[in-house]
């Protein structure tokens, strides 16, 4: 049993679900587990239009809810034709869905509140809907696949949103919710992304989720492979959108791929790896739009060979906070105390750097800022700095590797970079750059490390 999991783009359209079909149909005898997510832009367009309903602008709510409608509808024409009767049936569900929908943001609209709970039920529709018609899509062209709901087997904590799984629940659930529906069956399809509490009320995993569905999923039933299609030819030696000339990366270690998403790569939600990482299953990342090419295999890091520079990721919405105190001096228990501020707000540091009497970190999120730096004020000088962003060098034994860091301070000598971490990790040297550096730092630093030179 393997599992697929096909991204946004690769169920974007109608010509990106016939590439899934045939996808689908060349790994049938391996009896794949198919995990999709919601068409492109659906969430997003979900998410508005549940903001809007709460802001009192209900016809335009009402208006996107309608566009994206059309666009499901339209997906059901192409890809089924209006005769069959499993046309029918999608256009059903389809109006069911939207129904439900539509009742929901009327809700929102008449009490002008909008709940973490709420929202997170309403941007699930997005996966539902996607997954419904891939299902009727994929039996019109005869391959036997049956549907099940990821609220029958991912359960997660009541973090609506960004919510925790439960990976007890889940390895005891998902083997018997899958094998029951897979007789009879040569696939099963369900949803990413989406999941709820064990009282059955719905969460998701957090955006771009459904690749973190995936490898739960693979890891509750020892899936012997984990597939990730997406739209690009595996991870890359830095993200394709911001760097010019990267080449896919063609074996990295489950710590590398691990750390770049964690550290801001998208092609993966950071937490994908580790269920991968506990039942050491192979995770290879795929291209739906090229499905020869050979992407990117993640394995065990004994089997990845070679040392040195394997791709560079970013973060560009960091916050760094400067915390100032003279009761640092020769004191102890100021970073329990300091920890103990992002710990009760539930933020997490990334990087960090001490000097005599002052802390810099930086943050992820500024969604608890406020309350942050009020409490730090009690007992420090606290600045705060929006307009920086984080790069991150990631590759095997950076730090007992001679020359890695002189090589990347010398591609970057002339920007200005502070907060370097390195040696925290022995794959992963991370700095702070000026926002409006970024892009040339990520250039600088790829052309040092994998543009071919003299050519
Ligand atoms: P999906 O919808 O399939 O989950 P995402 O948009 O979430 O796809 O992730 C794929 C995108 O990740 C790529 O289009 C690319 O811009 C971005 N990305 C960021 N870093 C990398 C990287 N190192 N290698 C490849 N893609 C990357
Ligand atoms: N549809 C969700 C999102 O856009 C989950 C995913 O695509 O992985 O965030
Ligand atoms: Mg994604």
């Amino acid at each position: 049993m393997i599992v697929m999991k096909f991204g946004g783009t690769s169920v974007g359209g109608s010509a990106a679900i016939s590439r899934l079909v045939q996808i689908v149909k060349s790994r049938i005898r391996r009896n794949p587990v198919i995990v999709v997510s919601a068409i492109s832009q659906a969430t997003d367009t979900l998410h508005k239009t549940a903001m809007l309903s709460a802001a009192g602008e209900f016809i335009a709510a009402k208006k996107s809810l309608g566009e994206l409608k059309i666009r499901h509808l339209n997906l059901c024409r192409e890809l089924l034709g209006e005769k069959s009767l499993s046309y029918g049936n999608t256009v059903e569900k389809v109006n069911e869905y939207f129904s439900e929908l539509l009742d929901l943001i009327k809700g929102v609209n008449l009490l002008s509140e909008l709940s973490d709970r709420s929202l997170a039920k309403i941007i699930t529709y997005g996966e539902l809907l996607s997954s419904y018609i891939i299902y009727e899509v994929l039996n019109e062209n005869g391959i036997k696949c049956g549907i099940a709901d990821a609220r029958d087997f991912i359960f997660t904590d009541n973090n609506y949103l960004k919510s925790e799984p439960d990976t007890d629940l889940i390895k005891e659930y998902t083997p018997s919710v899958i094998n029951e529906i897979m007789k009879g069956h040569n696939t099963v399809i369900t949803q990413g992304f989406i999941s709820n509490t064990i009282d059955k009320v719905t969460t998701t995993l957090g955006r771009g989720g459904s690749d973190f569905t995936a490898s739960l999923i693979g890891m509750a039933l020892d899936a012997e492979e984990i597939e990730i299609w997406t739209d690009v030819d595996g991870v890359h030696t830095a993200d394709p959108r911001k760097v010019k000339n990267t080449k896919s990366v063609s074996v990295m270690s489950f710590e590398e791929a691990a750390e770049l998403a964690y550290f801001g790569a998208k092609i993966l939600h950071p937490s994908t790896i580790q269920p991968a990482i506990d039942k050491n299953i192979p995770v290879r990342i795929l291209n739906s739009m090229s499905p020869e090419s050979e992407g990117t295999l993640v394995l065990r890091d004994d089997k990845v060979r070679e040392n040195g520079v394997r791709s560079i990721s970013c973060k560009e919405n960091i916050t760094v906070l400067n915390v100032f105190s003279a009761k640092m001096l020769n004191s102890y228990g100021f970073l329990r105390k300091l920890f103990e501020i992002f710990d009760k707000h539930k933020t997490s540091v990334d990087l960090i750097t001490t000097s005599e009497v002052n802390v810099s970190l930086t943050l992820d999120s500024d969604e608890h800022l406020n309350k942050i730096v009020t409490e730090l004020s009690l007992f420090s000088r606290v600045s705060v700095e929006n307009d920086k962003a984080l790069v991150c060098v990631v590759g095997k034994d950076l730090k007992n590797t001679k020359g890695v860091t002189g090589r990347i301070f010398g591609a970057v000598w002339n920007y200005n970079i502070t907060m370097v971490s390195q040696g925290a990790s022995a794959i992963n040297i991370s700095f702070v750059v000026n926002r409006s550096d970024l892009n040339n730092v990520l250039q600088a630093l790829h052309d040092e490390f994998f543009e071919t030179k003299g050519m």
